[in-house]
């Protein structure tokens, strides 16, 4: 496999630069700032490697810090998880801290902005405001309450405050240019009136502080000194630095730096098209395998690990771009070989009778018991020996009463290697009153054990198999892409118009070697020339496919050369 090259870093250009000129001291300081209103997803998986990725390079550190100042989305339900995850993910916060612990601050510097002249309470609604704002080329037009003198507007404000006033009916806003060519310093509002209880400061609060005046300000507070956001915050920065010259900070000023997100193909990350996909019942949850959130990807089996070193090694940029979820498949296809057990697993059983078996002196058919490496990448890991004997499961694919062209499994007449076994001929077939093919007849060579073909023998394929007496009843969710187009949404603008409805396909009733029953809840094994398949963290016996085999990255690569 080729490794993508990685991009140039300009964050840690900026981090050296800064510690060259001591501009915080050599101190660097981040914080990883997720809204706690959904799972994270692979997108925030990238923020949480550079935030605190960075930290870690340059001894510092990094928090977690919930951004949590609208208390109409979110949840405790969700800093849970986003605090497992995160752990998950390989990381441990500094502290976990919560954006909501500042209000009573941000309250102290919003009436310092009152009292300095740069934030003025206005009585008009939200429609009018937007309207004023006006827009680019277009003229912004100043609310009538702008003169507002600071005595009065610190008197209204404290009554906002002490829940005097309906939702809606007022705002506190920043007072700076209404004629700005950018937008966000068309006095933009501060407060809003929400009575709404707060999953972390209960019903202590009326108003609540918008994301622009919360969060250079938390930022400032906690005394961090690179706050790496996404690209879309571009146009915030002249404020978040505004709001920051204009507020009596304890300490240095942090700045803000912005890089393109991370998509992949046949993914979306919105939390809000996640939230409709759990919600319409379009998936199980919010860890269905198929979900590109934290909690899906781990239970489809994708290690931290590989996850970590993609997102290390597509680098951070400033141009928005949508990587191939083959390259993360890759990824996860590079480790999980390196780590995974390899067992037998047949998906779609078909009956393999060996005619010639011998059965011992009480007349039952021997049984013997093969060593196969678990993995052949890691010595370490050891044998195990399977079970063989007359009857045996095979993978109904393997086999063919009309063999098409090039088709070098069984067939009537032809041999085949059973892995680690023997060699068998296939003799005949069963078939059930419909004519169906419900088993296959066998002869197996004695000369062949360990599926050693004698001298001067060619036999083009090896076929995995289980023993039918030791077989292990187990179910297997197959999955394709949950969305079909690569870029989700291109066709008709609604990403959710190019879900698969038939991307989940369960087998029940696959039968597998009786070492997988062994397998610990989550551990991903490799089934032979199957794939990869992690075990279900609940739901015993029952395995999602992670992935393929077959490297897709590496062909799709190949053709772009
Ligand atoms: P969404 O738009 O899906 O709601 P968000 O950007 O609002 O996502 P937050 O929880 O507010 O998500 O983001 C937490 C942090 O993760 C922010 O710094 C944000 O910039 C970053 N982040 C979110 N999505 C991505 C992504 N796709 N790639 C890189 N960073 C991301
Ligand atoms: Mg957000």
């Amino acid at each position: 496999m080729t490794e993508p090259v990685a991009a140039g870093d300009f964050i840690r250009d900026t981090v050296i630069r800064d510690n060259e000129q001591q501009t915080y001291a050599g101190r660097v300081q981040t914080r990883f700032p997720p809204e706690p209103n959904g799972y994270l997803h692979i997108g925030h998986a990238k923020a949480i490697t550079v935030d605190f990725g960075i930290a870690r390079d340059f001894g510092g550190l990094c928090n977690l810090r919930l951004d949590d100042t609208n208390p109409d989305t979110e949840d405790v339900e969700y800093v849970d998880a986003i605090v497992s995850d995160i752990e998950w993910l390989g990381y441990e916060p500094a502290q976990v801290l919560h954006a909501s612990d500042y209000f009573p601050t941000l309250y102290e510097w919003a009436e310092h902005l009152i009292r300095t002249g740069f934030a003025y309470v206005d009585d008009q609604d939200g429609e009018t405001i937007s309207a004023q704002r006006g827009g680019y080329g277009r003229p912004g037009v100043e609310s009538p309450y702008r003169t507002r003198t600071p005595e009065e507007n610190l008197d209204l404000f404290r009554r906002m405050r002490a829940g005097e006033f309906a939702e809606g009916s007022r705002v506190l806003r920043a007072k700076i240019d209404m004629q700005h060519e950018n937008m966000q310093m068309r006095d933009p509002v501060m407060y809003r009136i929400r009575f709404r209880h707060h999953h972390n400061t209960g019903d202590a609060w009326c108003i609540y502080p918008t994301y622009d005046w919360a969060h250079g300000q938390s930022d400032a507070i906690e005394g961090v000194t690179h706050s790496i956001c996404t690209l879309e915050f571009d146009s915030h920065r002249p404020l978040y630095d505004w709001y920051l010259e204009h507020c009596p900070l304890p300490g240095d000023q942090p700045k803000q730096i912005e890089f393109a997100r991370l998509e992949l193909t046949h993914t979306v990350t919105s939390k809000r098209r996640l939230l409709t996909l759990v919600n319409d019942g379009i998936v199980s949850g919010w860890d269905d395998p198929r979900m590109p959130t934290l909690q899906g990807l781990r239970r489809r089996g994708y290690p931290a690990a590989a996850i970590r070193d993609f997102c290390r090694d597509i680098g951070t940029t400033k141009t928005n771009s949508r990587q191939s979820i083959e390259a993360l498949e890759a990824y996860v296809r590079r480790e999980l070989n390196r780590t995974s057990q390899r067992r037998m697993a047949v998906l779609n059983p078909l009956r393999l009778v060996i005619t010639n078996w011998p059965v011992d002196e009480q007349g039952d058919p021997v049984v013997e018991f093969f060593p196969i490496a678990n993995n052949p990448e890691n010595e370490a890991d050891g044998v195990r020996d399977v079970a063989f004997t007359g009857e045996l499961w095979i993978e109904a694919d393997d086999f063919a009463e009309i063999p098409p062209p090039k088709f070098f499994r069984l067939s009537p007449g032809k041999e085949v290697r059973l892995r680690g076994a023997y060699l068998v001929t296939a003799t005949g077939v069963v078939k059930d009153e419909e004519g169906n093919v419900v088993g296959v007849e066998a002869t197996y060579d004695p000369a062949s054990k360990g599926g050693n073909a004698p001298k001067g023998r060619k036999v083009k394929s090896t076929m995995h198999w289980v023993s039918a007496r030791h077989a292990v009843g187990a179910s297997v969710a197959l999955y394709e892409r949950l969305f079909s187009a690569a870029y989700p949404g291109e066709r008709t603008g609604e990403p959710l118009d190019d879900v698969d409805p038939d991307s989940l396909r369960l087998l029940e009733g696959c039968k597998v070697e009786p070492a997988l029953a062994e397998t610990a809840p989550g551990e991903v094994v490799q089934f032979e020339r199957l794939g990869y398949f992690a075990l279900d963290g609940q739901t015993p016996m029952l395995f999602h496919r992670t992935v393929g085999l077959r490297d897709e990255w590496a062909a799709i690569q190949k053709r772009q050369a």
